[in-house]
């Protein structure tokens, strides 16, 4: 792979430039292998954030800015829909992986009725090669903050938001088939690179068990606290605001607190019964376990407090 990236580098004009790089975990071995190439690119500095990088709504445009760079590029993801202005320009370099596109087609001609396809970031460029061989048999959608055609989020499944009888997702992990299985109400598998098609359906029962135990336990807090994220993309202050007021209307304390990353080392032993996040919807249920107080997302919070 880092081959593959070293010839993009290649490509890319930062001569005379400070270059400011993000990269996501699964990069991090070869971080001096794309320092290096940069500098063979004749790049006048090079910065690179280490903080863990999950997604292009954690675009470090401005902290670049400040640090002195003329240009950050991205590595890992595509631009995310919300962010339409950065304070640098920003190269975006999403990795794609290896896929065996006949094992993916056998597997997709044995689910029965019109597929509503979608994939990550990963793997997107192979859904046109898919579709034509499949025809009529595959729809591609368009999500809301996914910027291509056919890529899901982990915040956006909204590309399985199609006429199609089942929804397929070519991914390796299970939540983003559990979301679209939750938004469109219908059966929903996961394609694994390997050809193997999973069910979401048993994981749909976990997470409705885990979220309605989350709420149960939120119900009972006499101080909840709406946390905002400072990160570019998932930063909704003004939806925090709302929320606290909901909270507050429902005779319950409430105050405002502000993180980039919401890590529940940072809230051991403050005096909160329950938390709504307001960022990455992944992150209350990824982390479940491990927030000692129940931690709800924006849409939870409504149900258990207020509005629909
Ligand atoms: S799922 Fe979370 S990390 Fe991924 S793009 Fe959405 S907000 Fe960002």
């Amino acid at each position: 792979m880092i081959e593959r990236l070293e010839s993009t580098i290649k490509k890319i004009e930062v001569e005379g430039k400070v270059v400011a790089v993000q990269i996501p975990e699964g990069l991090k071995q070869y971080a001096d292998r794309i320092i290096d190439a940069l500098h063979k690119r004749r790049a006048k500095n090079v910065f690179l954030f280490i903080d863990p990088n999950f997604g292009a709504c954690d675009l470090k445009d401005g902290e670049a800015r400040k640090l002195g760079a003329d240009v950050l590029i991205h590595f890992g993801h595509n631009r995310f829909g919300r962010i339409t202005k950065t304070e640098i320009p920003v190269i975006y370099v999403p990795i794609t992986l290896e896929l065996d596109v006949e094992k993916i087609v056998t597997a997709l001609k044995k689910v029965e009725g019109k597929i509503a396809l979608c994939t990550t970031v990963q793997y997107l460029p192979y859904l046109k090669e898919i579709k034509k061989r499949l025809g009529d048999k595959i729809v591609i959608g368009r999500g809301v903050l996914a910027t291509e055609e056919g890529q899901v989020l982990g915040c956006d499944p909204g590309a399985c938001n199609v006429d199609a009888d089942v929804n397929v997702i070519i991914t390796d992990g299970i939540f983003h088939g559990v979301l679209a299985r939750m938004q469109t109400g219908r059966r929903t598998y996961i394609l694994t690179p390997a050809g193997k098609l999973i069910d979401v359906e048993p994981h749909v029962d976990k997470y409705i068990r885990q979220r309605e135990a989350a709420k149960m336990l939120a119900r009972e807090a006499k101080r909840v606290g709406v946390v905002i994220t400072t990160k570019k993309g998932q930063m909704y202050a003004d939806v925090a605001e709302r929320v606290a007021e909901v909270i507050r209307k429902a005779g319950v304390k409430v105050d405002i607190l502000v993180c980039d990353y919401f890590y529940p080392e940072y809230v051991e032993g403050m005096p909160y019964d329950a938390y709504v996040f307001t960022g990455c919807p992944r992150v209350p249920i990824d982390d479940y376990t491990r927030f000692k107080k129940p931690v709800l997302t924006v849409a939870e919070a409504m149900e258990v407090w207020g509005e629909a």
